[in-house]
């Protein structure tokens, strides 16, 4: 079955949105397989957004995620992937529709709240990254 990572940053733990985010996703009827609570290191952020490594925002990008505790988890569904990028809504928050998770409860782009693995490949490496297959079953 189908899964991906989704992590809640350290702004969305910090401003008390856990329980809010996890709600909306187990609504939808998606199944949580795996959830920890980590601070990662800034090599570490560096790893996951590795793509972005050129952007000038990258570095602040990943001290901000390296900054507190993150919530890391793995949902499991049909379409879980393409389905938990649309409850995200919108990489901006300013242009992310009522109703989604960024477009209800964040302001700015660099303080979204949320991340959710963006196709099957990113999905496989984030899981990875982030769990060990032990962490998985
Ligand atoms: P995420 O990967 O966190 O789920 P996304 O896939 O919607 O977000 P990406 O293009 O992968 O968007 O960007 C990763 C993160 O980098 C964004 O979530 C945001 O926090 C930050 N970011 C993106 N664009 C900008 C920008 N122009 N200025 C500052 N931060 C940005
Ligand atoms: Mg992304």
């Amino acid at each position: 079955m189908e899964r991906t990572f989704i992590a809640i940053k350290p702004d969305g733990v910090q401003r008390g949105q856990i329980a809010e985010i996890i709600s909306r996703f187990e609504r939808k009827g998606f199944k949580l397989v795996a959830i920890k609570l980590v601070v990662p290191s800034k090599d570490f952020a560096q790893k996951h957004y590795h793509d972005l490594k050129e952007r000038p925002f990258f570095n602040g990008l990943c001290e901000f995620l390296s900054s507190g505790p993150v919530l890391a988890m793995v949902w499991e569904g049909e379409g879980v992937i393409k389905y938990g990028r649309k409850l995200i809504g919108a990489t901006d928050p300013q242009k992310s529709e009522p109703g989604t998770i960024r477009g209800d409860l964040a302001v700015v782009v660099g303080r979204n709240i949320i991340h959710g693995s963006d196709g099957p490949e990113t999905a496989k490496d984030e899981i990875n990254l982030w769990f060990k297959p032990q962490e998985l079953d």
